[in-house]
């Protein structure tokens, strides 16, 4: 028996433990929870640092993984909410509301590295994947003398084409803020404006000090993990790795590998709801002729002013297109909300529309036969979500390196219709005479919708990159590979260092 125990804990002793440490915004947090649980379900320890109402929005897959057999768990901090001054469960970005409470959430978070600092200490892991949003966590890993894998929650082509902005400035010393100039060293032609950057690109702000860093860090790790695919973006997996030198692995779409059945597509993410609470939903859509419906979504933090709202409600109804619209409560102002409870009334009525309030099923109405496109803001996972159920895109950046990903879809892949969104901005700035106009999106939509060749073209090349994203998570595809290739080389280097040890 005591030898039983002894091999037991030999073996537990052997296993690879990887901490995986997410940021609490859905757009880092579900790719990187789908990770953890794909290295768990592949044999690894792995445990997921969170703090309370975050893990709410995931426990369940983890707890039925680990009736699976899967070694995996969660480590729970107390966020600091008295003392930054936010109400109790406030701890994601999808819960702001206001640029003030964003704020108090991010302070919040920075507030937490001691304790997670004291965690990586007592877990003694053999490699951290941490967000790019924690740059110090390279310094944490050097400290345990472990690897620090950087995950970076969007695409190749965004972190190509910033790190040649960054790098070589060829916004400086334009003549205005909407003059054109074509991003250095890419291997395609990208033309951009001052107004698509970043506001801490277009010049150095107070903000800039926050985002170099979370950059850079990505350079001063072990690799960078992505989640991507190579038949999506080769040529810039390539640029990453060879001209910028950074090691990497592409294991994506990894809401496709991790969520394969419709209860956990339709729990992904959020404080979870059973499959049973979308039968309307899912009723509506089955009475829609296949590919007829148009997904609008604007992720998980962007709340639209009331203007831009009223463009979209006359926009989408000119277009005569069936649509599902996911609009975010606090969007709404006093007036807005009569406004668009009509709205809501008369495409019911009509069966034309299905407005969904605050939070969509997203994966569930993706990959149903009767949804024919997405209105995207252009964040990398709606983007990957969208591409693996061969959608086509109206692309519609608002803010972030979304206008990055708005020019690999419709400069790179073809498979987008920009908007015409003009300028970088948080929701919260975007002033009345900057919203895009109703006579656009109802033009996009009904070119996107619509039978002309245009369509077909690009409807034909998602579904190709649609075969090709299934393709590459199965076994022998690359996604699975890396995935595999990744464990073995942590694997390695674990046991070369117990090696060493042992020498010493
Ligand atoms: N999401 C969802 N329902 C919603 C809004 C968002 O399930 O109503 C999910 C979506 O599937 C994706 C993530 O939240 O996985 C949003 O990430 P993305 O990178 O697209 O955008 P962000 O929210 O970071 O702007």
């Amino acid at each position: 028996m005591e030898n039983q125990a002894t091999m037991e804990s030999q073996q537990s002793n052997n296993k690879l433990h990887v901490v995986f440490l997410p940021y609490p915004s859905a757009g880092h947090m579900n790719p990187m929870i789908d990770t953890a649980r794909l290295f768990a379900k592949h044999g690894v320890d792995v445990t997921i640092i969170t703090t309370h109402a975050n893990a709410s929005r995931f426990q369940k897959s983890i707890d039925s993984d680990i009736s699976l057999g899967y070694s995996i768990k969660t480590k729970l901090l107390q966020f600091p909410a008295n003392e930054v001054g936010l109400p109790e469960g406030i701890e994601n970005t999808i819960d702001a509301t206001s640029l003030e409470m964003l704020v108090k959430i991010t302070i919040g978070v920075r507030m937490l590295q001691q304790s997670i600092e004291v965690l990586f200490k007592e877990l003694q892991p053999d490699c951290i994947v941490t967000d790019m949003k924690y740059p110090w966590t390279v310094e944490s890993a050097a400290k345990l003398n472990i690897p620090r894998i950087d995950f970076y929650s969007s695409s190749y082509f965004s972190y190509c084409a910033i790190y040649f902005v960054r790098k070589y400035k060829p916004h400086y010393n334009l003549v205005s803020e909407t003059q054109k100039f074509t991003i250095p060293c890419l291997p395609h032609t990208i033309e951009m404006t001052r107004l698509q950057l970043h506001n801490w690109e277009r010049e150095n702000n107070a903000m800039t000090a926050i985002f170099e860093p979370m950059y850079e860090s990505a350079e001063r790790s072990y690799g960078s993990l992505y989640n991507s695919f190579h038949e999506l973006e080769s040529d810039y997996e390539k640029l990453f790795k060879t001209t910028i030198g950074i090691k990497s692995w592409s294991v994506g779409p990894v809401s496709a590998w991790a969520n394969k059945d419709d209860e956990r597509k339709a729990n992904r993410g959020h404080i979870e709801k059973s499959l049973g609470k979308h039968t309307e939903l899912l009723n509506w859509l089955n009475s829609k002729e296949n590919e007829s419906v148009l997904y609008v979504s604007f992720g998980s933090f962007t709340r639209l002013p009331y203007a831009q709202l009223v463009e979209i409600v006359h926009g989408l109804e000119n277009s005569g297109h069936n649509f599902i619209w996911v609009i975010k409560r606090d969007d709404t102002d006093e007036d807005g909300e009569g406004f668009l409870q009509e709205f809501e009334e008369r495409i019911k009525e009509s069966s034309k529309g299905y407005i969904i309030w605050d939070w969509a099923p997203q994966l569930l109405i993706l990959d149903h036969p009767a949804t024919g496109g997405i209105v995207t803001h252009c964040g990398w996972n709606s983007t990957l979500e969208s591409l693996n159920a061969g959608l086509p895109m109206i692309t519609w950046p608002i803010f972030a390196e979304q206008f990055y990903n708005e020019k690999l879809l419709v400069d790179v892949l073809k498979i987008g219709v920009p908007v015409g969104a003009k300028e970088n901005k948080l929701w919260l700035d975007i002033s009345v005479e900057k919203v895009v106009r109703r006579e656009e999106i109802e033009k996009t939509v009904k070119i996107l919708m619509g039978s002309g060749q245009e369509s077909k073209e690009m409807r034909m090349r998602a579904k190709k990159l649609s075969e090709a994203a299934k393709r590459t998570i199965e076994e022998g595809g690359d996604s699975y590979n890396n995935l595999i290739q990744l464990i073995d080389e942590l694997k390695s280097l674990k046991k070369s260092k117990a090696l060493c040890n042992k020498q010493d």
